[in-house]
């Protein structure tokens, strides 16, 4: 998934909220799995594959459905899954018998164990349920909330631990299995999930669906709503709605060539298809990056092309992450730090090397910003292999996982030099391909076939990955690209106000207007109506742009009329998380906490559950 971390996450540490002794001890057990986020016991009985028959029912905002597991050789006495407020109606073998099953006592983070006893010799069994409509992976989504405004539009986010909420599973990154399913709906919507995907609606709105390549749970996924494909190129494509699909095939209009020169790096795309799906605009993430259809935030539409490397991430996740997979989320930066990596080569194979530095200064800058954050309030939380135990995994998106580990690989990369380091990584992503991957494992294929005991010291590998902040070598991306663009912002901020020319503006991308701004955040509110005067910034439709606006705005005490307006319009309609808390940040820094109360209580509901519990969070209001 990309960038959807909390700012100053450290504010906000979450500890599971524990409901009774019994949970306690059922969370204390899960480590025994050595995966500290799932009850299930892989090594007593572990699934390999999935049948899954459902019915989407939009007005009772509920799945009904069947899901059938076949486990692995070998499994003994009972099988555990994780559901998390699943109403679970009978549990069946093969030929019908009833099976003996409980549920443990539910936690608010973890969900429910369901353990099911075996007798002898079964291998299948088929679990009858229906989800909560409160389902936290389910995001039920009003005709007045999409872009056309007709039909309503469902989709699904389970990563990290929301698989559970809408089927019973063992939602552990380091357990795989194959899928299959047929799922009703409505037969004016079309459903997609992350296998391979029907291109158009039929009569009966009965789909099917087949994902022949393991995978793990928290890569299910499923979207139905009023959709139509456009081509992009032989193997990769977009759905959207009707008036979204074609502006979303000419932004995307560069899949194919991102692929093409992701397979030119690091081997064969492994999945089929590469399509992508433009969801509705309260998404709580930039993109996720579901094998075979990735999901997307309709705010990278800049109806420039700028916002692209959103997709070179989630593609470049077909190999980190959904091919080698982090083992548990303590290990999530070999997801993430991996996928920012490939992401940058991905985008200086397209766009050049300078313009792939530009991107890395923006996220070098950020990162220093959340480290200093971390660094006060919570240092534990900047090694990359981080402690977990205990709370939401969610805890662990931010920017440590992706940008720390960014700088960690490019360092090894300027260390061994790129045609050593893209070697070891062709063949790390071909021997470990479906497979999961633990830091130490990882730390040990580095020593043992990329690195020299040197090298190692040289880059301070445990200092890196096991210790706290950001080390001194870390390498700082070419910003040269910027050099005029820092030039105008300070020559902005002196006393004489001079503004950049439009000459010089009219060159300017997303990022030069990013940067810009990032190096205004002390302008005052004199300089911030000149700015609003010649650029009109309160009426830009780059959400990118308006993020940062609202927030330089907002943290002021005096706030404009215009400001506010579109402060509310945007955090109504926006739900990407990455935007969301900042912006309410803002304002509670600017001493607007109660006017942000009052907008959030008018959005909250559009919200996914996931960008729900950080503000509830921060806004310290209860649900
Ligand atoms: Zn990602």
């Amino acid at each position: 998934m990309r960038k959807a971390w909390i700012f100053g996450m450290a504010v906000l540490a979450a500890t599971a909220c524990k409901q009774g002794q019994e949970a306690e001890k059922a969370i204390e057990e899960m480590s025994i799995s050595g995966d500290l986020h799932s009850y299930s016991k892989p090594e007593q009985a572990k699934v390999q594959h999935l049948d899954w028959n459902a019915e989407v029912d939009f007005d009772a905002k509920v799945i009904r459905a069947m899901a059938t597991w076949t486990l692995a050789e070998g499994a003994k006495e009972q099988v555990i899954f994780d559901t998390h407020d699943l109403n679970i109606e009978s549990v069946v073998d093969e030929t019908g018998n009833p099976l003996v099953f409980e549920l443990s006592a539910r936690d608010e983070t973890f969900g429910q164990a369901l353990s099911i006893q075996l007798p002898e010799n079964t291998r299948k069994l088929s679990i009858t349920y229906t989800t909560s409509p409160t389902a936290k992976a389910l995001q039920w989504t009003a005709p007045e909330q999409t872009e056309d405004k007709v039909h309503p539009f469902l989709y699904t986010q389970s990563q990290a631990i929301l698989a559970r909420t809408w089927i019973p599973c063992q939602d552990s990154p380091g357990i795989r299995f194959t899928y299959k399913a047929e799922v009703k709906v409505d037969p004016a919507l079309l459903a997609l999930m992350s296998a391979s995907n029907p291109q158009s609606t039929n009569s009966e709105g009965i789909y099917l669906f087949d994902m022949p390549q393991p995978i793990p749970s928290y890569l299910l996924a499923l979207a139905v709503g009023d959709l139509y494909f456009k081509p992009v190129g032989p193997k990769t494509g977009v759905y959207a709605e009707a008036s979204v699909v074609d502006t979303a095939a000419y932004e995307f209009a560069d899949m194919q060539k991102m692929l093409e020169a992701a397979e030119a790096l690091y081997g064969e795309y492994q999945w089929g298809r590469y399509d992508l799906i433009v969801l509705p605009p309260s998404f709580p993430f930039g993109g996720m990056e579901n094998p075979r259809l990735t999901f997307a935030t309709p705010t990278i539409l800049a109806g420039d092309r700028s916002l692209g490397s959103l997709v070179a991430h989630e593609l470049a996740h077909s190999w980190s992450g959904n091919l080698v997979t982090n083992a548990t989320w303590n290990d999530f930066w070999l997801n993430e730090g991996f996928t920012v990596y490939f992401e940058h080569r991905i985008m200086e194979a397209v766009y050049g090397r300078d313009y792939s530095e530009m991107l890395a200064s923006l996220g070098h800058e950020g990162l220093l910003v959340e480290i200093d954050d971390f660094m006060a309030e919570n240092p534990e939380d900047t090694r990359l292999k981080i402690d977990l135990a205990g709370r939401n995994p969610d805890d662990g998106v931010t920017a440590i996982a992706y940008d720390k580990g960014y700088h960690f690989l490019r360092l090894v990369e300027e260390t061994v030099g790129r045609e050593r380091f893209d070697v070891f990584l062709k063949s790390y992503f071909s021997s470990n391909a479906f497979q999961v991957m633990d830091t130490e494992r990882f730390l040990s294929l580095l020593r043992e076939n990329l690195i020299s005991t040197e090298e190692e010291q040289k880059i301070g590998v445990e200092e890196w990955v096991y210790g706290t902040g950001l080390p001194s070598n870390a390498p700082v991306p070419d910003a040269s690209r910027f050099v005029a663009v820092d030039a105008a912002a300070l020559a902005f901020l002196e006393e004489t106000k001079v503004l950049p020319a439009a000459k010089q503006t009219e060159q300017w991308s997303t990022h030069e207007w990013l940067r810009f701004l990032s190096k205004l955040s002390d302008a005052d509110v004199e300089r911030l109506q000149l700015l609003d005067k010649q650029f009109a910034f309160t009426q830009s439709n780059n959400s990118e742009i308006v993020a940062a606006w609202l927030g330089m705005n907002l943290r002021q005490t005096a706030v404009s009329e215009a400001v506010d307006k579109k402060a509310e319009e945007f955090l109504v309609r926006v739900g990407r998380r990455k935007f969301l808390t900042p912006t309410y940040k803002s304002m509670i820094e600017g001493g607007h906490i109660e006017r942000a109360r009052e907008i959030y209580s008018k959005a909250r509901g559009g919200y996914h559950a996931v960008a729900r519990e950080t503000l509830d969070k921060l806004l310290e209001m209860e649900s």
